[in-house]
Protein backbone atom coordinates (compact mmCIF):
# COMPACT_ATOMS: atom_id res chain seq x y z
CA UNK A 1 0.00 0.00 0.00
CA UNK A 2 1.25 3.38 -1.46
CA UNK A 3 -0.37 6.14 0.10
CA UNK A 4 0.55 10.32 -0.77
CA UNK A 5 -1.24 13.15 1.30
CA UNK A 6 -0.77 16.70 0.14
CA UNK A 7 3.06 15.76 -1.14
CA UNK A 8 4.64 19.34 -2.10
CA UNK A 9 8.62 19.27 -3.15
CA UNK A 10 10.47 21.81 -4.10
CA UNK A 11 14.50 21.59 -4.96
CA UNK A 12 17.17 23.72 -3.30
CA UNK A 13 16.87 25.77 -6.49
CA UNK A 14 13.48 26.48 -6.35
CA UNK A 15 12.15 24.54 -8.90
CA UNK A 16 8.89 23.56 -7.66
CA UNK A 17 8.58 19.48 -9.18
CA UNK A 18 5.47 18.28 -7.03
CA UNK A 19 2.80 20.75 -6.02
CA UNK A 20 0.15 18.93 -3.65
CA UNK A 21 -0.16 15.29 -4.18
CA UNK A 22 -2.64 13.06 -3.06
CA UNK A 23 -2.79 9.24 -3.62
CA UNK A 24 -3.60 5.71 -2.86
CA UNK A 25 -2.12 2.37 -4.54
CA UNK A 26 -3.60 -0.72 -2.97
CA UNK A 27 -0.96 -3.84 -2.59
CA UNK A 28 -1.27 -5.54 -5.75
CA UNK A 29 -2.17 -3.16 -8.19
CA UNK A 30 -0.20 -2.33 -11.46
CA UNK A 31 0.28 1.43 -12.37
CA UNK A 32 1.71 3.55 -14.87
CA UNK A 33 3.28 6.79 -14.70
CA UNK A 34 2.95 8.84 -17.34
CA UNK A 35 3.68 12.73 -18.10
CA UNK A 36 6.08 14.78 -20.29
CA UNK A 37 9.64 15.36 -19.71
CA UNK A 38 10.16 17.71 -16.79
CA UNK A 39 6.06 16.32 -15.16
CA UNK A 40 7.96 15.21 -12.21
CA UNK A 41 7.74 11.37 -12.84
CA UNK A 42 10.89 10.83 -11.59
CA UNK A 43 10.93 13.26 -8.30
CA UNK A 44 7.91 11.34 -7.47
CA UNK A 45 9.42 7.83 -7.41
CA UNK A 46 12.35 8.94 -5.98
CA UNK A 47 9.94 10.26 -3.22
CA UNK A 48 9.20 6.66 -2.89
CA UNK A 49 12.22 5.23 -2.15
CA UNK A 50 13.37 8.21 -0.34
CA UNK A 51 16.36 9.61 -2.82
CA UNK A 52 14.13 12.31 -2.50
CA UNK A 53 12.45 13.79 0.50
CA UNK A 54 8.74 15.63 0.46
CA UNK A 55 9.03 19.68 1.52
CA UNK A 56 5.62 19.06 2.61
CA UNK A 57 2.95 16.34 3.03
CA UNK A 58 3.63 12.82 4.34
CA UNK A 59 4.00 9.27 2.50
CA UNK A 60 3.02 5.80 3.64
CA UNK A 61 4.36 2.81 2.72
CA UNK A 62 2.25 -0.33 4.22
CA UNK A 63 1.60 1.92 6.45
CA UNK A 64 4.55 3.11 7.79
CA UNK A 65 4.98 6.55 7.59
CA UNK A 66 8.58 7.17 5.79
CA UNK A 67 9.76 10.48 7.26
CA UNK A 68 10.10 8.18 10.57
CA UNK A 69 12.35 6.31 9.15
CA UNK A 70 16.17 7.16 10.71
CA UNK A 71 18.29 7.44 8.26
CA UNK A 72 20.49 3.97 9.09
CA UNK A 73 16.95 2.08 8.61
CA UNK A 74 16.64 3.11 4.81
CA UNK A 75 18.07 0.03 4.13
CA UNK A 76 15.24 -1.91 6.15
CA UNK A 77 12.84 0.15 3.62
CA UNK A 78 14.85 -0.29 0.37
CA UNK A 79 14.27 -4.01 1.06
CA UNK A 80 10.78 -3.90 0.72
CA UNK A 81 11.06 -2.08 -2.38
CA UNK A 82 13.05 -3.00 -5.62
CA UNK A 83 13.95 -0.51 -8.09
CA UNK A 84 14.96 -0.74 -11.91
CA UNK A 85 16.12 1.78 -13.99
CA UNK A 86 16.48 2.73 -17.86
CA UNK A 87 19.97 2.12 -18.02
CA UNK A 88 19.99 -1.08 -15.60
CA UNK A 89 22.87 -0.12 -13.52
CA UNK A 90 24.76 -3.30 -13.52
CA UNK A 91 27.99 -3.37 -11.72
CA UNK A 92 30.47 -4.37 -15.04
CA UNK A 93 32.98 -6.00 -12.81
CA UNK A 94 30.44 -8.65 -10.97
CA UNK A 95 28.75 -11.46 -12.99
CA UNK A 96 25.32 -11.44 -13.02
CA UNK A 97 24.50 -13.68 -10.27
CA UNK A 98 27.08 -11.99 -7.97
CA UNK A 99 25.06 -9.02 -9.15
CA UNK A 100 21.95 -10.07 -7.40
CA UNK A 101 23.54 -11.87 -5.08
CA UNK A 102 25.05 -8.55 -3.89
CA UNK A 103 21.66 -7.87 -2.28
CA UNK A 104 21.47 -10.51 -0.23
CA UNK A 105 25.01 -10.79 1.17
CA UNK A 106 24.68 -6.58 2.59
CA UNK A 107 22.27 -8.15 4.82
CA UNK A 108 24.41 -11.30 5.50
CA UNK A 109 22.07 -13.61 4.44
CA UNK A 110 23.80 -17.57 4.29
CA UNK A 111 25.61 -18.58 1.64
CA UNK A 112 23.35 -21.32 0.57
CA UNK A 113 20.35 -19.32 1.26
CA UNK A 114 21.77 -17.00 -1.45
CA UNK A 115 22.07 -19.17 -4.36
CA UNK A 116 19.15 -20.49 -3.67
CA UNK A 117 17.20 -16.92 -3.92
CA UNK A 118 19.41 -15.93 -6.60
CA UNK A 119 18.83 -19.11 -8.99
CA UNK A 120 14.84 -18.34 -8.23
CA UNK A 121 14.43 -14.82 -9.57
CA UNK A 122 16.97 -15.90 -12.26
CA UNK A 123 14.52 -18.86 -13.25
CA UNK A 124 11.52 -16.13 -13.01
CA UNK A 125 13.70 -13.65 -15.46
CA UNK A 126 14.68 -16.98 -17.64
CA UNK A 127 18.42 -15.99 -17.32
CA UNK A 128 19.29 -19.64 -14.88
CA UNK A 129 22.26 -20.55 -17.82
CA UNK A 130 23.60 -17.07 -17.60
CA UNK A 131 24.58 -16.60 -14.16
CA UNK A 132 28.17 -16.77 -15.24
CA UNK A 133 28.40 -14.32 -17.35
CA UNK A 134 29.47 -10.50 -17.14
CA UNK A 135 26.87 -7.52 -18.07
CA UNK A 136 28.86 -6.68 -20.93
CA UNK A 137 28.24 -10.40 -22.42
CA UNK A 138 24.47 -9.82 -22.01
CA UNK A 139 21.82 -7.81 -24.41
CA UNK A 140 20.14 -4.96 -23.34
CA UNK A 141 16.67 -6.97 -22.85
CA UNK A 142 19.26 -9.18 -20.70
CA UNK A 143 20.87 -6.79 -18.63
CA UNK A 144 17.50 -5.41 -17.45
CA UNK A 145 16.40 -8.84 -16.91
CA UNK A 146 19.07 -8.74 -14.63
CA UNK A 147 18.04 -6.14 -13.10
CA UNK A 148 14.56 -6.83 -11.88
CA UNK A 149 15.61 -9.82 -10.92
CA UNK A 150 18.36 -8.28 -8.53
CA UNK A 151 14.93 -5.42 -7.56
CA UNK A 152 12.90 -8.94 -6.73
CA UNK A 153 15.54 -10.91 -5.03
CA UNK A 154 14.41 -9.09 -1.35
CA UNK A 155 10.86 -10.50 -1.74
CA UNK A 156 9.82 -6.72 -1.98
CA UNK A 157 6.11 -5.67 -1.53
CA UNK A 158 6.44 -2.99 -4.15
CA UNK A 159 8.53 -2.76 -7.43
CA UNK A 160 9.23 0.36 -8.76
CA UNK A 161 10.26 0.98 -12.47
CA UNK A 162 11.48 4.07 -13.88
CA UNK A 163 11.55 3.79 -18.02
CA UNK A 164 12.75 0.34 -17.85
CA UNK A 165 12.29 -0.64 -21.49
CA UNK A 166 13.49 3.27 -22.27
CA UNK A 167 16.69 1.79 -24.05
CA UNK A 168 14.79 -1.20 -25.40
CA UNK A 169 13.52 -2.35 -28.55
CA UNK A 170 9.94 -3.34 -29.12
CA UNK A 171 10.05 -7.19 -28.97
CA UNK A 172 12.40 -6.67 -26.49
CA UNK A 173 10.68 -3.93 -24.27
CA UNK A 174 7.27 -6.66 -24.69
CA UNK A 175 9.43 -9.36 -22.98
CA UNK A 176 10.54 -7.02 -20.10
CA UNK A 177 6.47 -6.01 -19.94
CA UNK A 178 5.36 -9.45 -19.68
CA UNK A 179 8.24 -10.49 -16.69
CA UNK A 180 6.66 -7.06 -15.26
CA UNK A 181 3.11 -8.58 -14.96
CA UNK A 182 4.09 -11.93 -13.72
CA UNK A 183 5.58 -10.06 -11.21
CA UNK A 184 2.50 -8.42 -10.81
CA UNK A 185 0.37 -11.67 -10.41
CA UNK A 186 2.81 -13.06 -7.57
CA UNK A 187 1.23 -10.29 -5.73
CA UNK A 188 3.80 -7.31 -5.83
CA UNK A 189 2.66 -3.70 -6.56
CA UNK A 190 4.05 -2.36 -9.53
CA UNK A 191 4.72 1.52 -10.31
CA UNK A 192 5.98 2.03 -13.86
CA UNK A 193 6.79 5.20 -15.15
CA UNK A 194 6.82 5.00 -18.97
CA UNK A 195 6.81 7.23 -22.87
CA UNK A 196 5.61 4.07 -24.05
CA UNK A 197 2.63 4.69 -25.54
CA UNK A 198 1.53 1.30 -27.77
CA UNK A 199 2.73 -0.62 -23.73
CA UNK A 200 0.16 1.71 -22.21
CA UNK A 201 -2.60 1.11 -24.69
CA UNK A 202 -2.32 -2.37 -25.11
CA UNK A 203 -1.80 -3.40 -21.71
CA UNK A 204 -4.57 -1.39 -19.83
CA UNK A 205 -3.79 -0.87 -16.29
CA UNK A 206 -4.48 2.12 -13.97
CA UNK A 207 -3.09 5.17 -15.38
CA UNK A 208 -2.23 8.35 -13.20
CA UNK A 209 -0.98 10.97 -15.53
CA UNK A 210 1.56 14.20 -13.58
CA UNK A 211 1.43 17.57 -15.81
CA UNK A 212 3.40 20.25 -13.83
CA UNK A 213 3.69 18.10 -10.48
CA UNK A 214 0.06 17.82 -10.58
CA UNK A 215 -1.94 14.35 -10.68
CA UNK A 216 -3.93 15.36 -14.08
CA UNK A 217 -5.66 12.33 -14.66
CA UNK A 218 -6.03 8.97 -13.04
CA UNK A 219 -7.81 5.87 -14.67
CA UNK A 220 -8.91 2.52 -13.73
CA UNK A 221 -8.38 1.42 -17.21
CA UNK A 222 -6.19 4.54 -19.01
CA UNK A 223 -5.09 4.79 -22.16
CA UNK A 224 -1.60 6.90 -22.51
CA UNK A 225 -3.19 10.16 -23.65
CA UNK A 226 -6.45 11.84 -23.23
CA UNK A 227 -7.79 11.64 -26.51
CA UNK A 228 -6.56 7.83 -27.24
P1 LIG B 1 10.23 13.78 -15.19
O1 LIG B 1 10.78 12.57 -14.55
O2 LIG B 1 8.75 13.73 -15.42
O3 LIG B 1 10.97 14.18 -16.44
P2 LIG B 1 11.45 15.22 -12.98
O4 LIG B 1 10.84 14.81 -11.71
O5 LIG B 1 12.78 14.67 -13.34
O6 LIG B 1 10.40 15.01 -14.17
O7 LIG B 1 11.58 16.81 -13.00
C1 LIG B 1 10.54 17.69 -12.56
C2 LIG B 1 11.12 19.10 -12.47
O8 LIG B 1 12.05 19.15 -11.41
C3 LIG B 1 11.89 19.53 -13.72
O9 LIG B 1 11.68 20.92 -13.88
C4 LIG B 1 13.31 19.23 -13.36
O10 LIG B 1 14.20 20.07 -14.06
C5 LIG B 1 13.33 19.53 -11.87
N1 LIG B 1 14.33 18.73 -11.14
C6 LIG B 1 14.44 17.40 -11.10
N2 LIG B 1 15.44 17.01 -10.30
C7 LIG B 1 15.98 18.14 -9.79
C8 LIG B 1 17.05 18.43 -8.87
N3 LIG B 1 17.77 17.46 -8.30
N4 LIG B 1 17.32 19.72 -8.61
C9 LIG B 1 16.59 20.70 -9.18
N5 LIG B 1 15.57 20.53 -10.02
C10 LIG B 1 15.26 19.25 -10.33
P1 LIG C 1 22.86 -26.35 -11.47
O1 LIG C 1 22.17 -26.89 -10.26
O2 LIG C 1 22.03 -26.27 -12.70
O3 LIG C 1 24.23 -26.90 -11.67
P2 LIG C 1 23.77 -24.19 -9.88
O4 LIG C 1 22.74 -23.77 -8.91
O5 LIG C 1 24.89 -25.02 -9.39
O6 LIG C 1 23.06 -24.84 -11.15
O7 LIG C 1 24.38 -22.91 -10.57
C1 LIG C 1 23.79 -22.32 -11.70
C2 LIG C 1 24.76 -21.34 -12.27
O8 LIG C 1 25.13 -20.38 -11.29
C3 LIG C 1 26.05 -22.03 -12.69
O9 LIG C 1 26.56 -21.36 -13.83
C4 LIG C 1 26.90 -21.82 -11.47
O10 LIG C 1 28.26 -21.95 -11.76
C5 LIG C 1 26.53 -20.42 -11.10
N1 LIG C 1 26.82 -20.13 -9.68
C6 LIG C 1 26.41 -20.82 -8.61
N2 LIG C 1 26.91 -20.29 -7.48
C7 LIG C 1 27.65 -19.22 -7.86
C8 LIG C 1 28.43 -18.23 -7.17
N3 LIG C 1 28.54 -18.21 -5.84
N4 LIG C 1 29.04 -17.29 -7.88
C9 LIG C 1 28.92 -17.27 -9.23
N5 LIG C 1 28.20 -18.16 -9.94
C10 LIG C 1 27.59 -19.13 -9.27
Amino acid sequence: MIQMQDVWKTYPNGVMAINGMTIHIDSGEFVYIVGSSGAGKSSFIKMLYREEKPTRGEIFIDDKKLADYKERHIPYLRRNMGVVFQDFKLLPGLTVFENIAFALEVIEEKKDEIKRRVMQVLDIVRLKNKARFYPHELSGGEQQRVAIARAIVNNPSVLIADEPTGNLDPDTSWEIMHILEEINDRGTTVLMATHNREIVNSMRKRVIAIEGGRIARDEVRGTYNNES
